[in-house]
């Protein structure tokens, strides 16, 4: 039977498992099995055997980023959970979060052990209220078990963990930027080097990885990392949250081997399109990721195969476009979040960003010419890697130039006509 390991007791009928439930299907043993069995190097070599990459969006090795922390420094270190989920489309932290607290707590207390931190913080994005409310409730409860504070079970290691509700806005979850609002700052990004496995939080190494990777570490403590691999379908291990969202008969989210293709997701676990509607194309994970097409449909949603395709996992969790959704009002809703979004410290994000979503309108309203699409061009290479301070712009321009690639007889249409083809079928 294929395992879940992350969601199995994760059930919608029910409040999530507490902590004497948790600890009744095996919760909190990982964390006994290190304290009294592995030395912090253990646990990091372990995690990169397993090959865990990170599943925030950008694929990092896990174990490899906790072995950037210089172990030899004394001094303060850190670990933060990014639970600020807020790449459009994208709802799979929230089930972990909302339906599983104590699993991330105790991958986050091992974590810690790794890289020695002795205070740790949820960065939760402020819209999950009912998050909050969980996690709150389980961090108490970890408390008063032993699980937090001084000599963790018994042993000398010491951890704090706080909740910590952003603001609301898509830039905290950018690593860095998310450590300035923690520090009470602006959350603008920092440049990297130096990563914040050396200098993080108020300079100190810090560790900050994304919720569901943060939920495995339990598992492969307890099962090993040949476990892990055996989970997927491909060489990057493990179970993979995906979703689908848009025009399809059940949008969901599940856990299944890392690797599946993206017709199995549409076809076997979001029941195929809605009657009426044909497949276009899809972002593979969130808005930051390039479209994909029908002829990608047996791309297997593994980092690797993803980026060979010409996009990028990203989350995990597809948008579909569908045949009555117009692609040019399509993209301009998003550059609109992007431009909302932006943090408006480094020019071509905060000027090339709102201006890209004016010419998408002018465009989607049947107002645009030939040049506006080269200036959309433009734009793609001057808002793309290595013109920015950080990866916003850029992911911004993923779905723009793809959609420029594959749907390009729709923006023509739009400047010939002077008006939405879709204006009478979208909604
Ligand atoms: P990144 O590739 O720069 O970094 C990913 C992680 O690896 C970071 O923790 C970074 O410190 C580490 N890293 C990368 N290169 C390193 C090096 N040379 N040395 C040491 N550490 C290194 O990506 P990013 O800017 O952190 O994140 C971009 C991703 O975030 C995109 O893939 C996007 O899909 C995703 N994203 C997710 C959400 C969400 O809600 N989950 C929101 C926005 C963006």
């Amino acid at each position: 039977m294929m395992e879940r390991p992350l969601t199995e007791h994760i059930s919608s009928t029910r409040a999530p498992l507490n902590l004497q439930e948790y600890e009744a299907v095996g919760g909190y043993q990982a964390l006994r099995k290190v304290m009294q069995q592995m030395t912090p190097q253990e646990v990091t070599a372990l995690i990169k055997e397993s090959n865990l990459r990170g599943r925030g969006g950008a694929g990092f090795s896990t174990g490899m980023k906790w072995s950037f922390v210089p172990m030899e420094v004394s001094g303060p270190k850190y670990l933060v959970a990014n639970a600020d989920e807020m790449e459009p489309g994208t709802f799979k932290d929230r089930w972990l979060l909302e339906g599983n607290p104590h699993q991330l707590i105790e991958g986050m207390i091992i974590s810690a052990y790794a890289i020695q931190a002795t205070l740790s913080f949820v960065f939760l994005r402020w819209a999950y209220k009912q998050a909050a409310q969980e996690i709150r409730k389980a961090i108490a409860e970890a408390y008063a078990a032993g699980y937090l504070g001084n000599n963790i079970l018994g042993k000398d290691f010491h951890l704090e963990m706080q909740l910590h509700t952003g603001v609301g806005r898509y830039m905290c979850g950018e690593e860095t930027a998310l450590l300035n609002s923690l520090e009470g700052k602006r959350a603008t990004p920092r440049a990297k080097p130096p990563f914040p496995q050396v200098s993080g939080l108020f300079g100190k190494p810090t560790i900050v990885n994304n919720v569901e990777t943060l939920s495995f570490i339990p598992h492969i403590i307890n099962k090993g990392a040949s476990w892990f691999q055996s989970l997927s379908y491909t060489s990057d291990g493990g179970t993979k949250i995906y979703g689908v969202s848009g025009k399809v008969n059940k949008p969901g989210a599940w856990e299944l081997p890392m690797g599946v293709t993206m017709r199995e997701l549409l076809e076997d676990h979001a029941g195929g399109m809605k009657n009426g509607y044909r497949f276009r194309g899809a972002l593979p994970g969130g808005a930051s990721t390039d479209f994909l097409i029908e002829e990608h449909l047996d791309v297997k949603m593994d980092f690797t195969g993803v980026a060979a395709a010409g996009s990028r996992l990203g989350t995990g969790t597809m948008v579909v476009l569908d045949d009555k959704t117009c692609p040019v009002g399509f993209v301009h809703n998003l550059e609109h979040f992007f431009a909302q979004e932006s943090c408006g410290f480094c020019t071509p994000c905060r000027e090339g960003l709102p201006w890209t979503e004016k010419i998408l309108y002018a465009l989607e309203q049947g107002r645009g010419t030939a040049a506006d699409l080269e200036q959309l061009l433009l734009h793609t290479r001057l808002l793309g890697p290595g013109n920015t301070f950080c990866a916003l712009a850029p992911g911004a321009m993923e779905p723009l130039q793809s959609a420029l690639k594959y749907f390009r007889e729709d923006f023509e249409q739009h400047i010939q006509a002077k008006k939405c083809p879709y204006a009478h079928d979208s909604h």
